[in-house]
């Protein structure tokens, strides 16, 4: 029988490994950013095209390479970094598998310049899917180039499998910022399509973050700063009235290289305890020091996971460490006045003695929900097409009219003085039907009467809009900024006007009505971070996503006390959606209890 056993050729090996190295241009972003901080550059430039399909381009002025080098830099595990197994647990570098630059060069159109210091001249060299095209002396400064373009010229399929724009992006812009933020001294130039998107200058840690996240960053920021025998910590955590409902700004560094830790970010989330509200997570820039031969960052490919010698002794400190600085700064005792004790205690209801929060919406005084529907107004700004045959065949199969109908929604209309709803727990809305009673969630139905004003209102008609009397000027970060800009024209549908952008500023002279003025910066934070988390797929559509990030940040939210009329508009702008029963997340709204439910609930 004959052999059939063959080694693979070197660029199908190639290709291979690449598929693990390079899931997409952000992380060629990552490699050669990498290489070039591993060089010693202390200016490094990204450029960028079509969100990195056409090109990703690192220039550094690091330490370069030899000829020779420039050539060997292709090839499989070819690497200065580590010369021996033992090297592996004693690692100082970023890069040491010495797979990257070989990888991209099997799946795109690579060109490197480089040339050391002290060389007269440089090389460069073209590599297409592992073959070297040419290699020629050039002039040229020190430090190193490398042009990647086309990237899975020759995987079609990993190609078309690339997602929008916007979202490879995203993903870049993640990959720079955690290793901008690793590096404050190091200078960070990106352009995108020849836009400035960051200018990053030389500069420390705080400077550092501010200049990625906007100037509003500074405030937030409480400054940690510890050192024992087995680690030091440095850097910051947002002061917790800054916290996101959105995991979002979670930064660790270790020995300079961002990780993701569920573990240690449980330590900091600890450290925070009974100073967030529900669901809220904390921002957060932390940067530990340990020694190299007490960590394993070998177990993870794409390395942003890595394994502690002495991970409880890590846990404790940094969470003591991030209590302790709280602490200082006074964060805790200011957020205690702020909490609403009344939360707690149960049985809580119609009291007047403690000053209780506005509900945020606003109300017809005049209204009836009884009267008849066709001469009502709407309490809201909008009024949305009736479609109740949905909601009510619950309550009645007969053909009535509709004035009938809504009448007999509730049972005891008869009796002016009867109070027809119930807040529960500040939370539930009870209100007795015909049929037996209804269970509201408050928060979760007016998500939904927002979601169809907004989704309205973006999509068809002229925006309800109200024009400030001073412009607001917000700051974000440039890569804020380059979002709001492409969805500017939505935004616009929906009511907002501006006046001006600049690099990392947008001043704001119209909000939707539906909005306060004290709300603009937060829906708009919260609305970029929506964005990025969103997964597009080919239906991504920037109006439900904004109608939905509206939605949920301008509800009301459990917690919140509604007066009578409150609950009953709620009751009603909720029974004149199209979609009553379900919350834009799809979460149920309401409950319904038959009489006969009830009533088995006392026969069994
Ligand atoms: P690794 O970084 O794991 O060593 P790479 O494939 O990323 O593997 O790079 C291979 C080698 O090429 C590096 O070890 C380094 O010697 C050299 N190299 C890559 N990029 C640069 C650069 N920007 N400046 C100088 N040398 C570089
Ligand atoms: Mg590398």
């Amino acid at each position: 029988m004959s052999d059939i056993i063959q080694l693979l050729p070197d660029h199908v090996a190639n290709q291979i490994a690449a598929g693990e190295v390079v899931q997409r241009p952000a992380s060629v972003v990552k490699e050669l950013l990498e290489n070039a901080i591993d060089a010693g550059a202390t200016n490094i430039k990204l450029l960028l095209k079509d969100a990195g399909k056409t090109l990703v381009q690192v220039i550094d002025n690091g330490k370069g390479m030899s000829g020779t080098d420039a050539r060997m830099c292709f090839e499989r595990h070819a690497t200065s970094k580590i010369q021996k197994a033992e090297d592996l647990f004693n690692l100082s570098t970023k890069g040491f598998r010495g797979e990257a630059l070989a990888s991209i060069a099997a799946i795109a159109h690579v060109e490197l310049k480089t040339k050391q210091e002290n060389e007269e001249l440089g090389t460069s060299i073209k590599i297409e899917g592992s073959k070297i095209v040419s290699q020629d002396f050039i002039s040229t400064t020190k430090g190193t180039s490398i042009a990647v373009k086309n990237l899975f010229y020759n995987i079609p399929a990993r190609r078309n499998f690339l997602k929008s724009e916007t979202v490879e992006t995203r993903h870049i812009i993640d990959e720079f910022q955690r290793v901008a933020l690793a590096h404050p001294t190091i200078a960070f130039l990106l352009h995108h399509n020849n836009n400035e998107v960051y200018h990053l200058k030389s500069s420390n840690l705080r400077k550092r973050i501010v200049s990625v996240f906007g100037a509003k960053m500074n405030e937030k920021l409480v400054p940690i700063d510890e050192t024992t025998d087995i680690l030091t910590i440095e850097g910051f955590v947002a002061k917790p009235e800054y916290s996101k409902r959105k995991r979002g700004e979670q930064f660790f560094f270790v020995n300079d290289r961002f990780i993701k830790s569920s573990y240690l970010n449980h330590a900091v989330v600890n450290a925070f305890d009974g100073l967030l509200e529900q669901g809220a997570h904390p921002s957060y820039f932390l940067y530990l020091k340990v020694p190299a031969n007490t960590i394993d960052i070998n177990i993870h490919p794409t390395k942003t996971e890595i394994k502690f010698d002495n991970e409880k002794a890590l846990y404790a400190m940094l969470r003591a460490t991030v209590k302790h600085s709280l602490g200082q700064y006074n964060v805790a005792p200011l957020l205690d006045f702020n909490r609403d004790a009344n939360l707690d205690t149960p049985y809580h209801l119609n009291s007047n003695t403690k000053s209780t929060q506005v509900p945020k919406i606003s109300v017809d005084h005049n209204y009836n929900p009884f009267k008849e529907e066709n001469t009502r107004t709407s309490n809201v700004s909008f009024t949305p097409q009736k479609s109740t045959e949905s909601w009510e065949s619950l309550y009645t199969s007969t053909a009535v009219t509709d004035a009938e109908k809504q009448s007999e929604l509730f049972d005891n209309q008869q009796e002016v003085k009867t109070q027809k709803t119930f807040q529960i727990q500040r939370k539930y809305i009870l209100s007795s039907i015909k049929s037996g009673a209804v269970l509201i969630h408050q928060s979760l139905a007016h998500q939904r009467i927002l979601y169809e004003e907004f989704l309205e209102s973006i999509t068809v008609k002229e925006a309800n809009s109200q024009q400030l009397l001073f412009p607001v000027k917000i700051s974000f970060s440039s890569s804020e900024i380059e979002i709001i800009y492409t969805i500017k024209t939505e935004l616009e549908n929906a009511g907002f006007s501006f006046d001006e952008f600049t690099k990392d500023s947008v001043t704001i002279k119209g909000i939707p009505t539906s909005v306060t003025e004290s709300k603009i910066t937060i829906i708009l934070e919260e609305l970029l971070s929506d964005i990025d988390l969103e997964v597009p797929d080919a239906s991504f559509s920037h109006f439900d996503v904004m109608a939905k990030s509206f939605a949920k940040t301008l509800s009301i939210k459990t917690g919140t006390q509604l007066s009578e009329r409150e609950q009953e508009a709620l009751v009603n702008d909720l029974f004149s959606c199209k979609e009553p029963s379900i919350s834009p997340f799809g979460k149920p709204t309401f409950k319904t209890l038959t009489l006969n439910e009830i009533d088995n609930l006392f026969n069994s």
